[in-house]
């Protein structure tokens, strides 16, 4: 017998917020429910045909079975670079300035490890996506969370941050199109972002992952189309949002050299590049998308236009969301997150995700994602509407 102790970066995580709603969504599945799960921002429809159709056929290549380069194919890497010159309009060296990525995440939780010492402190939004924290502790860097209220349009108020705090920051966190909030950022905050970085010297990760998934036509800026962002930053990207392909672990890193280069030194080190047949599918899914760019966003928008509308005629003070496929809304009077969520789910069979799970300024509202189809949203709607709150 040996003592399995667990290291201090595995406990000093922060609890797991979404534990109890796990608990008791697999309860009320147990007892038969019905449940609408508007719960995982993972997309509901498949990967189109003509991307699975590459892969298979790349699949029976044996010049692909082998370990892939660490950085990627350089005709995945020139795709992206092809993607960038058509979408944002600048011009990206393939072969410095791209890195891929066995899913964003992936790319996320590594880059401190190449940039972040002990004592650092790294700037993360609250509420977030979870990883730019926990990749910050595992690093052993200090998170230093920036509130995203809705007073600022959920964008973190850059002038609040402490001079302290700045001195000793190395890294900022960003994500726009924004996960939970749905939030966009103007090229004015994103100019302030630079012009922060430069004076602080302090590197800029722009997650990019909801670049495409827009309505309205409403175009997202990328982080890097603003000049003096090659200085200071790089944008991760991937494909799993905008082709539905979270399975298939593909995503990228762009921007500043030496930045994507200690990326890539981690990398190399931890593991092998991603599966090349799926790299070629890759480069098939980034071209030529626009009919598939725009039946994705015909999707969304009807399931957005059904779920905002319904939850206001509930009386439930929703945002309209040009970006992501998330509806942001504040719980009712008297409810907390937890609260809330937890009597929908006991009431309605209804998953959400409870605010204050991404982060403390979270809490006071909750996420749905737009994970169904349109019926089932009017489902969901007719069950909040009988329950009532
Ligand atoms: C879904 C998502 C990603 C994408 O993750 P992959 O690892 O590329 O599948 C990245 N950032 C945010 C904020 C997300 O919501």
């Amino acid at each position: 017998m040996i003592t399995i102790e667990k290291a201090d970066r595995l406990k000093q995580l922060p609890p797991y917020l979404f534990a109890e709603l796990d608990r008791k969504k697999a309860e009320v599945k147990a007892k038969g429910v019905d449940v609408i799960d508007l719960g995982v921002g993972d997309p509901d429809q498949p990967t189109p045909d003509h991307i699975i159709d590459r892969m298979a056929a790349a699949a029976r290549e044996p010049r692909y079975h082998r370990y892939p380069s660490y950085s990627g194919l350089n005709s995945f890497r020139e795709a992206v670079s092809r993607w960038y010159e058509r979408r944002v309009g600048i011009t990206l060296d393939p072969r410095q300035e791209v890195v891929s990525l066995i899913g964003s995440k992936e790319g996320i939780a590594h880059i401190p490890l190449a940039f972040v010492n002990p004592g650092d402190v790294v700037l993360v939004p609250s509420p977030a996506y979870p990883v730019y924290k926990i990749a910050t502790l595992f690093a052993g860097g200090t998170p230093y969370e920036m509130p995203l209220l809705e007073k600022n349009g959920f964008l973190p108020d850059l002038a609040a941050i402490p001079a302290a705090i700045l001195a000793k920051a190395k890294m900022m966190f960003l994500n726009y199109p924004n996960n939970p909030t749905a939030a966009t950022a103007t090229l004015d905050f994103f100019k302030e972002v630079i012009a922060l970085a430069e004076k602080h010297n302090i590197m800029v990760c722009h997650d990019f992952a909801y670049s495409e998934m827009t309505y309205d036509g409403y175009e997202a800026p990328s982080f890097l189309e603003i000049p003096g962002a090659m200085a200071v930053g790089i944008e991760f990207h991937s494909l799993s949002k905008t082709y539905n392909m979270t399975g298939w672990r593909i995503g990228w890193a762009a921007g500043n050299k030496e930045i994507v280069g200690g990326l890539g030194q981690i990398k190399s080190n931890i593991d092998s590049g991603i599966f090349e047949a799926i790299q070629i599918a890759g480069i098939t899914a980034m071209e030529d998308d626009a009919a598939w760019l725009a039946h994705m966003r015909g999707i969304y928008t009807e399931r957005r236009n059904v779920l905002v509308q319904g939850l206001r005629e509930l009386g439930i003070d929703a945002h309209n969301p040009k970006a992501t496929f998330y509806v942001w809304a504040k719980v009712p009077a008297g409810y907390t997150s937890a609260g809330f969520v937890a009597h929908l789910l006991e009431k309605t069979g209804i998953v959400a995700t409870p605010g204050n799970g991404f982060g403390d300024p979270g809490e006071g509202y909750f996420r749905m994602a737009l994970t169904v189809a349109p019926e089932r949203l009017q489902e969901a709607l007719a069950r909040i509407k009988q329950a009532g709150f």
